[in-house]
C-alpha cells in the first residue's frame, strides 16, 4: 500500500470513531472572551487560570526586553542563548520554590523529556500514576527504563508496585491532575518514598501560581523539602500566561541536566523577551493574591450551583479544571457544538488524551471570567445535558 492510502486509511478510522480532530482559527488575544471564526464566544478551556496572558505590565515589560535583548536568543543556552533575565529568573524561582537550583526550559514538554532521559538509567524502574500527561509518558519510553504504571492517585495500588520493582526507584505524579481536575496526596506519596528509597518527581504545571502561599505551588504547599521531593517541575504556560517551564532541585541535579537533557542542549534558548515575560508575571503571581481568591470563589459558585442543577460533577475536583464526564466520544462533540451554538466554548477532551470511553468536558475556570458568565455556563450546561 502507498503511504498516502496508509495515511488516508488511518485518517477515515480516526473520522469513524468521532477521533478526528481539527483547529479552529482564533482572532485577537484571548481571554474569559474569544473570537474564534468569526464568533465570540464565553471561553472555558483555556489554561490562563490567573487571567495573567493578556497583563498590560507583562507585555510592556516584553517589549522592553525586546528593544534591548532582540527577539531570537540566537542559539541553545550551552552556546550564547543564556543571558542574565534567564539568570535572574531561574534565581527568583529558586526562592520562590524553595529550591537550591532552577533550570529554564522553552516548554514543559521539552522539561519532562529532558529530565526523565538525563536522570533514570536503564537498569532503573519508574512508577508513574496511571494518568499522568503525555510529555512524563514519553519521558519514561525514551528513557528505557521499566515503566510501572499504578490506579490514578491509588496509594495501595502504588505501594503493590514498589514492592515488585527491585532497581533504582523512581515515583512519577502530577500534581493537579490536567484533565481530571483532581490533586495527588503528595505527602503520602513523599512519605513511601522515602520509605522505599524512591525518588519522587512531581509535574506542578496545573498547581504553580495556584496552590500554596503566594501561588509557589503545591509541593510548597505540601511543605514537602527539597529532600522530599528531588525533581520538581513546572510550566509557565498555564496559570503564568507565558510559556516555557522549569525544573529546579539540587545543585547536583540542575547541573546533571546541564550536562546530559538533550531536550535542553540540543534546542533554542527561551528568547530572553520571554523570561522577562515570566519575571514580571511572577511578581503579578506573587503579589495578587485577589486573582486566586476570585478564582476559588468563581470556581464554588460554579460547583454549588452546577450541583443543584444536577450536573454531573467530579467529587474530587476542587481546582481550575472541572472536567464532566461524558463517556462517548461522539456524544462529547456533540455536547460540546450545542455549547458552541449558546456561545459557550468548552473543547470536547477524546482519547487518547484521556482513556477510554472517558471523553469529557474539560471545563476551566480563570480570575478573569465573571459571575455572570458561571451562571450563563451552567444554564447552558443544565440545557444541553437535558437537565431540566
Ligand atoms: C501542559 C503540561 C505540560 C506541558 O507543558 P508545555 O509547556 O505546554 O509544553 C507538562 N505536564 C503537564 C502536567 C501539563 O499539563
Amino acid at each position: 500500500m502507498t503511504l498516502e492510502k496508509r495515511l488516508e486509511n488511518n485518517l477515515q478510522k480516526k473520522h469513524k470513531q468521532a477521533l478526528y480532530r481539527v483547529r479552529s482559527i482564533r482572532q485577537q488575544s484571548q481571554g474569559a472572551n474569544i473570537q474564534i471564526d468569526d464568533q465570540h464566544y464565553h471561553n472555558f478551556c483555556s489554561n490562563d487560570y490567573l487571567g495573567l496572558s493578556n497583563h498590560r505590565e507583562i507585555i510592556s515589560a516584553t517589549k522592553t526586553a525586546l528593544d534591548e535583548y532582540g527577539l531570537g536568543s540566537g542559539a541553545s543556552a550551552l552556546v550564547t542563548g543564556y543571558t542574565k533575565i534567564h539568570q535572574q529568573l531561574e534565581e527568583e524561582l529558586a526562592e520562590f520554590t524553595n529550591r537550591s537550583k532552577v533550570l529554564l526550559f522553552p516548554s514543559g514538554f521539552a522539561a519532562n523529556i529532558g529530565t526523565i532521559t538525563a536522570l533514570a538509567d536503564k537498569g532503573d524502574c519508574l512508577i508513574m500514576d496511571r494518568l499522568c500527561h503525555a510529555s512524563l509518558i514519553d519521558g519514561a519510553k525514551l528513557s528505557g527504563s521499566k515503566l510501572l504504571r499504578y490506579r490514578h492517585l491509588e496509594i495501595d495500588s502504588l505501594e503493590q508496585r514498589i514492592e515488585k520493582a527491585q532497581q533504582n526507584l523512581w515515583v512519577i505524579t502530577e500534581s493537579l491532575f490536567s484533565m481530571d481536575g483532581d490533586s495527588a496526596p503528595l505527602e503520602e506519596i513523599s512519605a513511601i518514598c522515602e520509605k522505599n528509597s524512591a525518588s519522587c518527581y512531581v509535574d506542578d504545571a496545573h498547581g504553580f501560581g495556584i496552590y500554596g502561599e503566594n501561588g509557589s505551588g503545591s509541593v510548597k504547599a505540601a511543605n514537602l523539602s527539597q529532600q522530599q521531593i528531588p525533581v520538581l517541575v513546572a510550566t509557565f504556560g498555564k496559570a503564568f500566561g507565558v510559556s516555557g517551564a522549569f525544573v529546579a532541585g539540587s545543585q547536583a541535579l540542575i547541573e546533571t541536566l546541564i550536562q546530559s537533557a538533550r531536550s535542553y542542549i540540543y534546542t533554542t534558548a527561551m528568547p530572553p523577551a520571554l523570561a522577562a515575560a515570566v519575571l514580571k508575571s511572577l511578581d503579578l503571581v506573587k503579589t495578587e493574591n485577589w486573582r486566586r481568591e476570585k478564582l476559588f470563589d468563581l470556581i464554588q459558585r460554579f460547583r454549588e450551583k452546577a450541583t443543584e442543577k444536577g450536573i454531573p460533577l467530579s467529587e474530587n475536583a476542587h481546582g481550575p479544571v472541572q472536567p464532566v464526564i461524558i463517556g462517548d466520544s461522539s456524544k462529547a462533540l456533540k455536547v460540546s457544538e450545542q455549547l458552541a451554538e449558546k456561545n459557550i466554548l468548552i473543547t470536547a477532551i477524546r482519547p487518547p488524551t484521556v482513556p477510554k470511553d472517558s471523553a469529557r468536558l474539560r471545563i476551566t475556570f480563570s480570575a478573569s471570567h465573571d459571575v455572570k458568565q458561571i451562571d450563563l455556563l451552567v444554564a447552558a450546561l443544565a440545557d444541553v445535558l437535558n437537565l431540566e
